[in-house]
């Protein structure tokens, strides 16, 4: 006899879902102070770190603008913001930082035999940099970035193309992520499942399916999922 899986497909969110974003960013601008340090040894490293951090707002502000602020501020003279924000764009996808289980999990799935997606909100290049600076993009089937599609989360319609690539239904597909609105509203709203990775910077999503703390308890809930 041939089971049918409920589930079919699990598609993820990037960044504080795969990518421990905020580690990579304060690992990058602390090795990009030293890298660039004959343009920026006039700022302490931690001073130069905190603004940046405080300034990029968990990946919400583009870094043109981060840059902007951060010359104007520390009076920098000898580098242009735009080279700044060519450094990041160049260099950040070296200091990814995954959260744990990453590989491990993904490799679970692959081998039970799940259809594997991403959609994130962010700029083109960069994100599919992110991807391949976590030296995953060979797991997925389909990748989706929002300046690319054109459309991001929460609209249903990104969700939609996501499941229309993998050649699922919304009903046997799950999302993964940790914002509360962008995923978890978003790809409900697309009548998906839907797990939210906790995450401290927001308010409980209440209305998730289930909610995990690290990757790696994810086979166990698709498995009660696919037990009903
Ligand atoms: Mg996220």
């Amino acid at each position: 006899m041939v089971i049918q899986k409920m589930i079919k497909s699990v598609i993820f969110d990037l960044d504080g879902t795969l990518l421990d974003r905020d580690a990579s960013v304060e690992q990058f601008v602390s090795v990009q102070h030293d890298r660039l340090n004959e343009h920026l040894k006039h700022i302490p490293k931690s001073a130069y770190m905190a603004k940046f951090i405080e300034l990029d707002c968990h990946g919400h502000v583009w870094k043109d603008q981060v840059y902007q602020t951060l010359v104007t501020e520390f009076s920098i003279e000898t580098i242009s913001w735009q080279l700044l924000l060519a450094d990041y764009e160049i260099q950040f996808q070296c200091h990814c930082i995954p959260f744990p289980f990453l590989t491990e999990m993904l490799d679970e799935l692959k081998q039970q035999g799940y259809l594997l997606g991403i959609i994130t909100n962010g700029r083109g290049q960069f994100q599919a940099r992110a991807i391949d600076g976590l030296g995953i993009r060979d797991y997925f089937d389909a990748i989706l970035i929002s300046e690319i599609e054109q459309v991001r989360k929460p609209q249903v319609e990104i969700f939609q193309r996501a499941i229309d690539r993998l050649g699922v239904l919304a009903s046997e597909s799950i999302f993964v992520g940790d914002h509360p609105e962008a995923d978890i509203a978003g790809a409900k709203s697309a009548m998906m499942k839907t797990i939210w990775k906790r995450n401290s910077l927001w308010a409980a999503a209440t209305e998730a399916d289930a909610i995990i703390d690290e990757l790696n308890e994810i086979p166990a809930i698709l498995g009660q999922f696919n037990s009903y």
